[in-house]
């Protein structure tokens, strides 16, 4: 059945209407300037990008392509990397571009970081690098896998493409060796095309990273090493330039949706709102609340007019990409990751998502809840509350 929406998911372009005369201005003088391809505008979006994240920054073509080239760290065909179980595709497929074999591990049952202990129990003599995913904007635990990777020599590359801005324990996410951010037009700070961005602290492995963006050359038609090409162009460069500096506001308006949100909806013993582990300022690229048999309050929802979203409704392992996944074959389950696959529910957030708008959505929720029984279930086997998520009875929002 078809409803009419008075909610919409907040679409594509708010940000453009926003800062439509330094975006417009920003796009004539790209196309003025005739160079449309490593140019003034990258170098400035860099050295901007590089001063917000306290590091270096090599812009790339995509997001995908940031985390594919961790190939700079001379990760290939044979090695594994330790990836979430419960993430968006990309962080496995770039894995899989880069050559390599994506090994996934559950969450921790009160969190959205990958579980420690199955990091561990995950790696081999192929292993080569972890991979924490800051899902929704809330920054993954990081010191425990950091240890871990020292204690074994591999590498510790972020996924941080939908945590620009973010804090873990009061460290700019992008502080770290190597962090990958996209800027796909959805993402807290997005292009209006694809964009992406490796940051790091390491001259070498930023040099690299240039090198293998650009055909694997330095100087034209000086080949040195078999490379790809992957350059963000001079037009979401110009465009992003004009967008970073109003990104701290934006995401400050995120905080505030989020934690109005947790505030009202916590009080739902239906469903588990988000809450910051207290290690993390987070910037909530999302606001997914969670429910078992999803669907029906999904339904009640959506009939009220407020559309909502699912991310992610399949996890990588069970997608045909990796149905033939050696993993999975050796019997490795991810069953909290494919709980929250069924239990994530995304509602209309984001920094221009207006009041009126946030109000329809909270009545819609609570209407919605009527009549449902509590979440987690009295007698549900597994009490821990998933993602970062307090127990619905929580009054504690942070
Ligand atoms: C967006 C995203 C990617 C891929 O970024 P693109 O720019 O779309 O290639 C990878 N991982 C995560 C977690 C993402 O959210």
């Amino acid at each position: 059945m078809e409803h009419k929406v008075n909610v919409p998911f907040p679409r594509r372009g708010c940000g453009y209407r926003e800062l439509r005369a330094d975006i417009d201005g920003a796009l004539r003088r790209v196309s003025a300037s005739g160079r449309y391809l490593l140019g003034a505008e990258l170098a400035g979006f860099e050295a901007e990008f590089a001063a917000y994240c306290d590091n270096d920054c090599v812009a790339v073509g995509s997001g995908c392509d940031a985390l594919e080239l961790v190939r700079a760290l001379g990760i290939g065909p044979g090695d594994e990397v330790v990836v979430p179980a419960h993430t968006f595709i990309g962080t496995w497929l770039a894995v899989s571009a880069a050559g390599a074999r994506p090994v996934g591990v559950d969450p921790t049952p009160d969190g959205l970081s990958m579980d420690p202990a199955q990091v561990e129990a995950a790696i081999t003599p192929r292993t080569r690098a972890v991979m924490p995913v800051h899902l929704y904007g809330h920054p993954a635990d990081l010191d425990p896998l950091l240890a871990i990777a020292e204690r074994h020599g591999l590498a510790v590359v972020e996924d941080a493409e939908q945590a620009h801005g973010a804090r873990y324990r009061g460290r700019r996410i992008g502080s770290g060796h190597v962090v990958a951010f996209s800027f796909y037009p959805g993402k807290n700070l997005g292009a209006m095309g694809d964009g992406g961005a490796v940051v790091t602290g390491d001259a070498a492995l930023a040099d690299r990273i240039r090198l293998l963006r650009k055909c694997g050359s330095r100087e034209k038609y000086r080949h040195e090493v078999q490379a790809t090409n992957s350059r963000l162009d001079e037009f979401q460069a110009a465009v992003l330039r004009a967008k970073l500096p109003r990104v701290p506001a934006w995401n400050a308006l995120r905080v505030r949706t989020a934690e109005r949100y947790s505030q009202v909806l916590g009080a739902l013993p239906q469903i588990a709102v988000p809450a910051a582990a207290p290690w993390a300022d987070p910037v909530w690229h999302l606001y997914v609340i969670l429910r078992a048999n999803r669907d029906e309050l999904r339904r009640r929802i959506e009939r009220a007019g407020v559309e909502t979203l699912i991310h992610y409704p399949v996890p990588p392992h069970r997608t045909p990409a990796y149905a033939d996944d050696s993993g999975r074959r050796s019997g490795r389950t991810h069953p909290l990751s494919e709980r929250r696959a069924a239990e994530s529910l995304s509602l209309p957030s984001g920094p221009h998502l207006g009041d009126d708008a946030f109000q329809t959505v909270v009545a819609a929720v609570r209407a919605a809840a009527v009549g449902l029984p509590a979440y987690p279930a009295p007698d549900d086997t597994e009490r821990a509350t998933p993602g970062g998520h307090r127990l619905p009875l929580s009054t504690e929002i942070r």
